[in-house]
């Protein structure tokens, strides 16, 4: 392998590190963020319960004074009894007091009451408090170890950004030029040949590109997709192990029910080779259609009613190959105006299995090829 390739994988490498710490400490303070709320919420809820034990305390204040006015009201009448003339007076006094007594009665019992509720209030307050407290310390716990996190993410950052900067400087300035773009396009600046296949686009190599590839003497681009390709005798011999094994190990049937369909189509009017991927939601289905080598999405994402065997017929000809593959609606929606290499190689590996598949000999057909052998020898 040429020096510049092996450090431009070198370089791959610590691109993708980097690009892996980047989000992780770019999503470290929305974290932070969640745990600070969630403490906020268990706070409101403590004042909340605070409140409330307050304001039966006001009340039962409200009671006692109501009940001590009564009670000067009714040694009032009874002073005044002491100098009535009348039958009728007394009478009358006699039951002012009676009426003042009821009164108090009713308002002993809201007193009761309050006092009940005080006590269940009195346990929710102090249960609120010891939530807040060991809430309170988790969250300390959870920020430290966010920080610490992030600290070392940061210095692993820092040692990845200058084995990087090391590395470019190893490589001719034409060539990290060259990686630079398509990786910034592609996602990857290089792609191993494997198999005669560029790994980067899956599109069959020329004989001649191939070995050149393996001869490993000079730089070669993959007319494809522009990426470097590099040469790994280590992984050749296992995809002729992966090949063989192909033949026994069946790759998973994709469910016929599943909501979520793809489909490989050699033969799409105009585009030619595509991947078209279909989803059921409830009464409609939806479609998307990608180049695909490059897996650039074309056309408008298609809405229909019904599910989509009924809702696109026209795409589903005898030419079309249902692969695996399943990836939230979200997430495809989140790719924008292309599929992200490594979904892409998902499907284009599984579009080789299926074709394998295809044209694999039954189990029938091996045997009987095997039985003629023998016969013939
Ligand atoms: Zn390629």
């Amino acid at each position: 392998m040429l020096p510049d390739i092996e450090k431009l994988l070198a370089l791959q490498l610590a691109d993708k590190e980097i690009r892996k710490l980047q989000e992780e400490i770019a999503a470290l303070p929305g974290r932070v963020a969640a745990i600070e709320a969630k403490l906020a919420g268990t706070r409101a809820h403590l004042e909340k319960t605070r409140a409330a034990a307050k304001a039966d305390d006001a009340n039962r204040k409200k009671f006692e004074a109501t009940i001590q006015d009564l009670q000067g009201k009714i040694s009032k009448y009874r002073d005044q009894s002491l100098d009535v003339k009348t039958n009728e007076q007394y009478k009358a006094l006699l039951h002012e007091i009676q009426f003042a007594e009821q009164e108090i009665r009713i308002n002993e019992d809201r007193i009761l009451e309050v006092m009940v509720d005080a006590e269940v209030r009195e346990k929710e307050v102090k249960a609120a408090e010891a939530e807040l407290k060991a809430e309170t310390a988790e969250i300390e716990q959870e920020k430290e170890e966010a920080r610490r996190v992030t600290a070392a993410d940061q210095q692993k950052l820092a040692e990845w950004n200058a084995q990087r900067d090391g590395l470019r400087q190893g490589i001719a300035p034409d060539l990290l030029r060259h990686y630079e773009r398509v990786a910034r396009f592609r996602g990857s600046g290089l792609a191993e040949a494997l198999d005669h296949k560029c790994m980067g686009c899956q599109v069959m190599l020329r004989p001649q590109t191939y070995n050149e590839v393996r001869n490993g003497e000079q730089v070669v681009v993959c007319e494809s997709c522009q990426r470097i390709l590099y040469f790994d005798p280590a992984h050749e011999v296992k995809a002729e192990n992966a090949a063989e094994i192909a033949h026994v190990r069946r790759r998973p049937r994709p469910k016929a029910d599943a909501a979520q369909a793809w489909f490989y189509r050699p033969d799409y009017p105009e585009e030619g080779e595509v991947l078209m991927v279909f989803v059921n939601r409830g009464d409609t289905a939806v479609r998307r259609i990608y180049e695909m080598h490059t897996g650039r999405q074309f056309g408008d994402v298609l809405l229909r009613e019904g599910t989509y065997r009924l809702a696109f017929p026209e795409d589903l000809t005898d030419s079309a190959i249902r692969l695996n593959g399943h990836w939230e609606e979200e997430e495809m929606d989140a790719w924008g105006v292309e599929i992200p290499s490594d979904a892409l190689d998902v499907l284009h590996k599984d579009l080789l299995a299926a074709n394998r598949e295809r044209h694999a000999p039954t189990h029938k057909e091996r045997s009987a090829a095997s039985a003629e052998h023998t016969a013939a020898s």
